[in-house]
């Protein structure tokens, strides 16, 4: 029996604020939603698809916003919604924070480095790996250049590799095949780590050949599907990683074997 899809990198909104969110956020990177950013319309698309599961990564983008997305974020946990609240690294407490995250249940954090202005391995940021690590908690993290902002590195494989050697037992998770926009670095330095990376925005921008001889250099048990919907297709996600014919086990583990295995279900 084949298993319920699990979608590794998704975004929602709070129902009130999702269509401001979503104007500002095509605004600003000048890209369309395929999705109006409300939770109902996610389980609806994943519905469509087959997609069990969806991981919604929420991004505070000032301090202040931990609270209120922490709170959102246990409202929407359900089998289906496993949400990653966000700490921003400028808060007043951000390891006390962490530890509120996994008191409240969740499983982990999402971080991203344009939008917090930070560069992953900036000093500044250990304390708080190195509690996420304790904790055991998740960290998903927006990985390579980003469409919206100037093509500065704040998160490439370099800096990954660097946190990862001063936290190897982190849980950190990768996002578009390890870093977006900037494979060659990938190739160089993640693929072939025990490294998880996401697969959303990547595979069509790679083109097939690449795509699929990057999947298979990397261990097998680290690839997982993602969309980050509503920026990515849930369908067209799912149609180009099939169409890279990586056989039925290696498509299964990037389906929802790997992604159960990190989420501990
Ligand atoms: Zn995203």
């Amino acid at each position: 029996m084949s298993q319920a899809i699990i979608d590794f990198h998704a975004h929602a909104f709070p129902d009130a604020l999702a269509a401001r969110a979503i104007s500002q956020l095509e605004h600003g990177g000048g890209v369309k939603a395929f999705l109006d950013g409300r939770v109902a319309s996610l389980l609806a698309a994943m519905d469509s698809v087959g997609i069990g599961t969806s991981v919604i990564c929420s991004i505070a983008t000032k301090p202040e916003q931990f609270g209120p997305i922490l709170k959102w974020s246990q409202q929407i946990a359900s089998p289906r919604i496993v949400p990653l609240p966000s700490i921003h690294p400028k808060a007043a407490d951000p390891i006390g924070q962490a530890r509120r995250v996994a008191e409240a249940g969740l499983l982990g954090i999402k971080l991203h480095p344009y939008y917090q202005e930070f560069d992953l391995d900036d000093e500044a940021l250990f304390p708080l790996y190195r509690v996420i690590d304790e904790l055991g908690l998740l960290l998903v993290c927006h990985t390579g250049f980003d469409f919206a902002f100037p093509r500065d590195r704040k998160g490439d494989p370099v800096r990954i590799r660097r946190v990862l050697e001063r936290v190897p037992t982190l849980r950190l998770v990768t996002t578009h095949m390890g870093a977006w926009d900037d494979w060659d670095e990938v190739e160089k330095h993640l693929i072939g780590q025990p490294i998880p990376m996401d697969i959303s925005l990547s595979l069509d921008l790679l083109g097939q050949p690449r795509a699929r001889a990057m999947i298979l250099a990397h261990p097998a048990d680290r690839v997982v599907y993602g969309t980050d919907s509503p920026w990515g297709s849930q369908a067209g996600t799912l149609q180009a990683l099939r169409a890279l014919d990586l056989g039925e086990e290696r498509e299964q583990a990037i389906l929802w074997k790997n992604a159960q295995a990190l989420l501990g279900r």
